[in-house]
């Protein structure tokens, strides 16, 4: 099989972050595959052809995907469905439908309503950046990151694999995996954490005792590094809190009673339980560092 797992011409619905990273690095990986792209808003339309995000941005999603053998939806999860219906009409008999979107259940269930008659393969890269918008793409994004696929019962062995060949032709290692278990390790890795920053970035700029001014200052205590994360797009990561409600839920749970715990432990001056857990925890960021999944430098690299 060819490196580009034999697709000739891409779609991309949605140019922001992802849709304008994915174009950008299958035209440095694939530079025979034909691109299309669309996105609802026209000044990120005008500013992805200005990026050459896509080889030909369209002025409809009917007109990108119209020859399109790949489509790829890279809306919010919230979107998906609708994304799906705007192309419903005009795809190519044989044309396989896959997405980027961070929770895979319910985009498996949008899309196998949208499209019955299409092959639809769920995607997720576990790659991003804070950042949004059709400036914030690069080709690299998905070098060394993880690609879960979340095929359907019955979906053919071949459409996945040839979709698993592109992500790997783009640098991604791809992992199998069944949609409601990728939404269980991911509300854990990804969506608590996001909840976790939201919450402590808002709580703090919510106190009355401690001033706006001195959360500033002294952020490089720790703080900053949630802001990060908690600067994400909240379009996007309402929708995923939507979207993937019942994982996060219980997985919250679990997080509450930890904290719980963690707050007993405190309160009785039990110092044993306090550096068990953050032994084990320490021990995890190596595990990190080890499969090259972040560096290793002392404070993510700053310049100090
Ligand atoms: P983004 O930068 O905001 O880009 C999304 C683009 O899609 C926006 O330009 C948006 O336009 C457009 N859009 C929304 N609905 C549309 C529709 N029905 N038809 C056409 N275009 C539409 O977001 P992103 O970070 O690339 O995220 C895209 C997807 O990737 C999401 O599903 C997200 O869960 C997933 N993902 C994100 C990350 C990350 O770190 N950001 C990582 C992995 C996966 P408007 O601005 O007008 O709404």
């Amino acid at each position: 099989m060819s490196g580009s797992g034999s697709f000739q011409r891409v779609a991309i619905i949605g140019l922001g972050l992802l849709g304008g990273s994915l174009g950008l690095a299958l035209r440095e990986h694939l530079p025979a595959v034909a691109t299309t792209g669309y996105d609802r808003d026209p000044a990120t339309r005008q500013r992805a052809a200005e990026r050459g995000l896509v080889g030909a941005v369209c002025e409809t999603a009917a007109e990108a995907v119209a020859e399109a053998d790949l489509v790829v939806l890279c809306v919010p999860v919230g979107a998906m469905a609708e994304a799906a219906r705007d192309i419903a009409h005009a795809l190519p008999a044989g044309a396989i439908i896959s997405d980027v979107g961070s929770s895979k259940r319910s985009v498996q269930k949008a899309l196998a309503e949208a499209l019955p008659d299409h092959i639809c393969i769920p995607a997720h890269p576990v790659a991003g950046t804070e950042q949004s918008g059709p400036e914030a793409g690069f080709a690299s994004l998905f070098e060394g990151r993880w690609c879960i696929l979340t095929p359907p019962e019955g979906a053919p062995a071949e459409a996945t694999d040839r979709l698993s060949s592109l992500w790997q032709t783009l640098g991604a290692k791809v992992e199998i995996m069944d949609a409601d278990h990728h939404d269980l390790v991911l509300a854990v890795t990804s969506h608590i954490p996001h909840l976790i920053a939201y919450t402590i970035v808002g709580t703090a700029s919510d106190m009355e005792d401690v001033t706006r001014s001195e959360v500033i200052k002294y952020s490089a205590g720790g703080f900053r590094d949630f802001t990060r994360i908690a600067a994400s797009d909240p379009v996007m990561w309402r929708d995923v809190f939507l979207n993937n409600r019942d994982a996060v839920l219980e997985m919250l749970g679990r997080f509450t009673e930890d904290l719980t715990a963690l707050q007993r432990a405190i309160r009785s001056g039990d110092g044993e339980t306090l550096h068990d857990l953050f032994s084990r925890t320490r021990a995890i960021r190596r595990s990190i560092i080890d499969e090259g999944q972040d560096d290793a430098s002392p404070d993510f690299g700053r310049d100090h």
